[in-house]
């Protein structure tokens, strides 16, 4: 017998951790109920999962894509309510009928919903981690206050988390643990040269070679900013300063982090590359549920491999780990520049490494700006520094 049924809201419900989580949830009828469900823009496809899942709440990104929402689901007689909106979004995400929240928007747009599911103490399953990367202190000061727990979805920190004591706390270092160490797959450019990776073209970025994933979070992997954002997510999460935080390049995607303790001990989470082993772990936490992941078979993979991460080609990690050692600010700031950098790159306006041109640039033109101390502060420091990084698109074009 599990525990009472848990009423789930999905920001970003038509994305890929969003599916793979209505996925999960689909296996276990009776288990979870779907409160709401939210999309940006992808109307049809919000409609289609409504008509599955019939959720109280449907919430899209502008009024003209909830009003095709609601014609298609009134057509169909859903009884599902389109709104839309950053308000909406918030609304849900707190809602009392509300106990989990998975944060699965990509980017910045995650943000506002998630402090708002931290102030109302719900569990919040986190894929976004530019939460924490934005606001980590603003965010992890909502959750004490507002009572939320923090489960994370991020495959690394999923990991971590279940390699630490039990009860460990978000935000505070687990007694005993020397370092944390993040494996990487290295992604689509592990073994590019840089006159190669030069020339990269949206459609090779994407291709990761483990997992499938959005377009963002995908070239994220490819320029390994990625790993980057993830250290300032593992510093956050497990309260360790940069210097504890170690990345390992292991192409099979099979170890998923280690936790390294004081006596020698190193502790790590396996399994097959498939984001529904750590969003089944956060739903059903602390019980253990079926994610309709393979088995996985180690005489199958036959060898593990580990390598340090190159620097040279990978310079994003390097501009991650100066901002998580500058702090302040400097996180904020490397988010916002990313993120209008790889809509650049994708959308053909600058080459592969005028992301991390961008990205650097608009970290030395923040200083040692101090850290939004309020979630109006954050996002008028990711604004600023989004409206700089465009500023930078044109000396980045090549
Ligand atoms: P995705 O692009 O596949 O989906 C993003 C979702 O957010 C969609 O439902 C989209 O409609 C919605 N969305 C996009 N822009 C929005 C906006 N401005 N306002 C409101 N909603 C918006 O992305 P994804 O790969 O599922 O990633 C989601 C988050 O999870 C990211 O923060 C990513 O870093 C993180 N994550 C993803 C994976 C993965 O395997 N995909 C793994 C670890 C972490
Ligand atoms: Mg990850």
């Amino acid at each position: 017998m599990h525990s009472a049924t848990r009423t789930l809201t999905i920001l970003g419900a038509t994305g890929s951790i969003g599916l793979s989580t209505l996925d999960v949830v689909a296996r276990h009828p009776g288990r979870y109920r779907v409160f709401a469900l939210s999309a940006h823009r992808q109307v049809d496809a919000l409609v289609a999962l409504c008509l599955r899942h019939r959720p109280v709440f449907a919430v899209l990104g502008d009024a003209a894509a909830a009003a095709a929402a609601r014609a298609q689901l009134a057509a169909a007689g859903c009884p599902t309510e389109a709104l839309c909106g950053e308000a909406a979004l918030a609304e849900v995400a707190a809602h009392p009928q509300v106990d989990t929240v998975m944060a699965a928007i990509v980017g910045a747009a995650g943000l506002t919903a998630a402090i708002a599911a931290a102030r109302a103490g719900k569990r919040i399953l986190l894929a976004n981690k530019e939460s924490l990367v934005m606001a980590g202190e603003v965010f992890l000061r909502a959750c004490r206050e507002g009572g939320a727990t923090v489960l994370p979805i991020d495959s690394e920190h999923n990991a971590i988390f279940q390699c630490l004591p039990p009860g460990q706390r978000t935000g505070a270092a687990a007694p005993g643990v020397r370092r944390i160490v993040l494996t990487a797959s290295g992604g689509p450019f592990r073994r590019a040269s840089a006159a190669e990776m030069s020339q990269a073209t949206p459609a090779q970025a994407c291709a990761h070679p483990n997992w499938s994933m959005g377009r963002k979070i995908s070239v994220d992997s490819a320029t390994m900013m990625n790993k980057g954002l993830e250290l300032i997510e593992a510093s956050y999460l497990f309260g360790l300063p940069e210097s504890r935080l170690d990345v390992l390049v292991h192409p099979q995607s099979i170890v998923h982090s280690m936790v390294e303790y004081e006596d020698g001990s190193m502790l790590a989470q396996l399994g097959n590359p498939d984001m529904r082993t750590p969003i089944a772990h956060a739903l059903a936490h602390p019980e253990r549920i079926d994610s309709g992941v393979a088995p996985l078979s180690l005489a199958m993979v036959g060898s593990l491999d580990f390598e340090a991460p190159d620097p040279q080609r990978f310079p994003c990690l390097r501009l991650a780990r100066e901002a998580l050692r500058a702090g302040g600010a400097a996180p904020c700031v490397l988010n916002a520049a990313n993120e209008i950098a790889v809509a650049a790159f994708l959308a053909g306006e600058i080459g592969f490494p005028g992301i991390a041109g961008v990205a650097e640039a608009a970290l030395a033109a923040s200083g040692s700006r101090a850290a939004g101390s309020d979630l109006d502060e954050v996002l008028e420091i990711d604004r600023e520094a989004r409206s700089f990084a465009r500023g930078q698109l044109a000396r980045c074009a090549a």
